[in-house]
């Protein structure tokens, strides 16, 4: 009988070697490993709920897990109307929140203070608490806070703490315009007109 001779292919770290930079080792990491604490006040909590259901499955981003403590918690979601007198509570909740921390401001109600244009209504959480990104929508589709998610992502794994803006997938306007184009088109066609 002949020896029986097994050769194995390493690989990954074991042929070779990484180089990384401590900070960016760090942001990789944290952006994977988000615990958020949902400050749910309105009607924007049904679609977080939508959000936090299997079809959508947040755990695909590492932010599934909800922590309602805050000083377990690394992102803050704001989802619904803020009232003056919730304000000081959103702030003590933030203050708890260990760092680094992030906000995610979910609704236009969160980011803007929406249609509420009256003395009882925060315009916007950034007048009490800084906030890294803003979803819009009334309420925003699941998709929409998911971009958001992945922009807040991107933000935490380059250490960029500018605010950003969720843009919607598709231009409301040129959907709009395209739409009225075509319908006109229609219209030609069935009265023989050139296009
Ligand atoms: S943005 Fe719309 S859905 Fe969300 S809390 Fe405000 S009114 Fe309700």
């Amino acid at each position: 009988m002949g020896e029986v001779t097994r050769q194995v292919t390493l690989e990954g770290s074991q042929t070779g070697f990484a180089t990384t930079r401590l900070d960016a080792l760090l942001g990789w990491a944290r952006k994977y490993s988000l615990f958020q604490y949902p400050f749910v006040t309105a009607c924007c909590g049904m679609e977080f709920m939508a959000l936090a259901s299997p079809r959508f499955d947040m755990a695909r981003f590492g932010a599934e897990a909800p922590r309602f403590s805050p000083r377990q918690a690394d992102l803050l979601w704001v989802v619904g109307t803020i009232s003056q007198r919730q304000a000081p509570v959103l702030r003590r909740i933030y203050e708890q929140m260990m760092e680094p921390k992030w906000v995610l401001a979910f609704g236009t109600c969160a980011s803007s203070g929406g249609f509420y244009d009256n003395y009882t209504t925060v315009a916007g959480i950034d007048k009490i608490i800084p906030t890294d990104v803003y979803v819009p929508g009334c309420p925003p589709r699941p998709e929409a806070v998911i971009d958001g998610l992945l922009l807040l992502q991107d933000k935490i794994a380059t250490g960029d703490r500018t605010p950003g803006i969720v843009k919607p997938r598709e231009d409301p306007a040129s959907i709009g315009n395209v739409n009225g184009l075509v319908q006109l088109q229609k219209k030609k066609a069935a009265k023989g007109d050139r296009p």
